[in-house]
């Protein structure tokens, strides 16, 4: 059966290559009736924390990656993290040992050093010929009897190659004559990070291992202990790195890139989800735009390209202005008026005075967080904030002062207002009458009108955005403003 895992060192955020891997693997699973497997891996006793823990699958799950088995789920082969593991990987290694795959090591770090330096002198690879290789039993009890400290280290055939067929690279092949016999354990009972990783492949059944390519060199120690230890072995498939714009390796420098921030920059998990997706994955088609669903529905590890994907900030902007838009009305206007209620904008969350601003914005805004901005400018409206405006004002110059007097006088007098009060077909009438008074319709009354109204020479409908600001200073949704 397939079974797939995500397996994530607590030591930080999720990062957007992270979460890359844990939707291929969700991905891969979901389409094949598989098990998408957490695992944590808190090796590193000193950089692990629980709080990352935590995060990471907060992140996960608010992606809507959920996991079948592992840490707040349960299943059949936990536990699922690394520090509550320990056992097995003692009766791992012992086995090892007992089948002769694995031996004691009891070369002191001034001995490695020194068997470095004369490889170094040679010019031969740095790799381990120390004399516990081949030892006589005699020789190990002398110093077991010592209590001089021991690692179990991994015999390495001196000669030879091991190829894998991974699904994104094909054909990968590694020569064992500089490899070495590599520590799977420390003198403090300690198992090292590719020995836990592949016992916990092995007794979790894993069947597919789908990670980034930073891993790959590893792959050819997991692959020696697995046959070691007579599993059979996983078919693997590592993913290319995921790059910055100037192509090189994505990080920090290049601005936001954990889960976390994006989730605070008002960015939807629909949309990480889609734009991670197509960071070297696509269907073959010019299709760009996916649900969850849909990728389950489309995805093949074949289709993962093996060159490194570019990470486009302003993509994943837009890709996100699509999936807003695809909402229906209902969830965006709770999303939006959620976040005006906490940000203070709103007196109540919901309510048609959300509903209708969502209506009117939702076309000039990608990430939720951009409806404040444009709530805000929608709210500045009052003609005499506008009159000024130095956008306008050179474009219109001519036509301004006309009918700035006239709408002065309008809104002074009362008529915009009482306009306004009777709604859309009463403002309509009055747009009209307005028009008549000074000869001019079309283009040449919207344009100053907008100008003069709005203070900006595009936004949206100009009547719907005015009746809905006149509603708000009305029914007293607007919580009151300082300053
Ligand atoms: N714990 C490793 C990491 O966070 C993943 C190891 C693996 O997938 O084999 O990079």
């Amino acid at each position: 059966s397939i079974r797939v895992r995500f397996a994530p060192s607590p030591t930080g955020n999720l990062h957007v290559g992270g979460a890359r891997t844990a939707l291929f693997n969700y991905l891969f699973a979901r389409s094949k009736g598989g098990k998408f497997v957490l695992r944590i891996e808190d090796t590193d006793l000193e950089r692990s924390t629980r709080e990352s823990e935590d995060a990471l699958l907060r992140d996960l799950s608010w992606l809507g990656l959920d996991w079948d088995e592992g840490p707040g789920v349960g299943g059949n082969y936990g536990p699922y993290r690394q520090s509550e593991r320990n056992a097995l990987y003692k009766q791992y290694a012992d086995k090892l040992l007992q089948t002769g795959h694995v031996y004691r090591c009891f070369c002191s770090n001034l001995e490695l050093e020194k068997m470095k330096e004369i490889a170094k002198l040679k010019q031969l690879p740095p790799v381990y010929t120390g004399k516990w290789a081949s030892a006589t039993d005699a020789q190990v009890q002398e110093e077991l009897a010592k209590r001089t400290p021991y690692t179990y280290r991994f015999r390495v055939p001196k000669e030879g190659s091991l190829k894998i067929e991974d699904l994104i690279r094909g054909e990968v092949s590694w020569n064992f004559d500089t490899l070495g016999d590599f520590v799977i354990m420390r003198s403090n009972g300690q198992p090292v990070y590719n020995f836990c990783v592949t016992v916990d492949d092995a007794t979790m059944a894993i069947s597919h291992v789908i990670r980034a390519e930073e891993h790959l060199p590893n792959t050819l120690r997991q692959a020696l202990i697995y046959e070691a230890l007579g599993f059979p072995m996983p078919k693997f498939a590592h993913v290319s790195l995921i790059l910055a714009p100037d192509r090189s390796k994505l990080s920090k420098r290049h601005g936001a890139t954990s889960v976390g921030q994006f989730k605070e920059m008002g960015f939807l998990p629909q949309a990480i989800v889609n734009y991670l997706a197509l960071l070297g994955w696509g269907d073959g088609t010019e299709n760009e735009f996916y649900t969850i669903d849909q990728l389950v529905d489309k995805f093949t590890i074949e289709r993962v390209n093996k060159s490194g994907a570019i990470f486009d900030s302003a993509k994943l902007r837009w890709m996100n202005g699509q999936h807003l838009r695809s909402l229906p009305l209902e969830k965006l206007t709770k999303i939006v008026g959620e976040r005006w209620k906490s940000t203070g904008v709103l007196t109540e969350s919901g309510g048609s005075f959300v509903e209708e601003a969502v209506q009117l914005l939702k076309d000039g805004i990608d990430l939720v967080t951009d409806a404040d901005k444009a709530l805000a400018t929608m709210l500045s409206y009052p003609l005499h904030a506008t009159l000024a405006s130095p956008e306008c004002k050179p474009v219109l110059e001519d036509k301004l002062s006309e009918v700035a007097a006239s709408l002065i006088a309008a809104y002074d007098g009362g008529d915009l207002c009482s306009a306004l009060e009777e709604g859309h077909t009463g403002l309509q009438k009055w747009v009209k009458s307005f028009g008549k008074s000074l000869k001019r319709k079309g283009k040449s009354l919207f344009m100053p009108l907008r100008v003069l109204l709005t203070g900006k020479l595009h936004g949206p409908d100009m009547g719907a955005g005015l009746l809905l600001v006149y509603k708000a200073g009305n029914c007293g949704v607007l919580a009151p403003q300082s300053g």
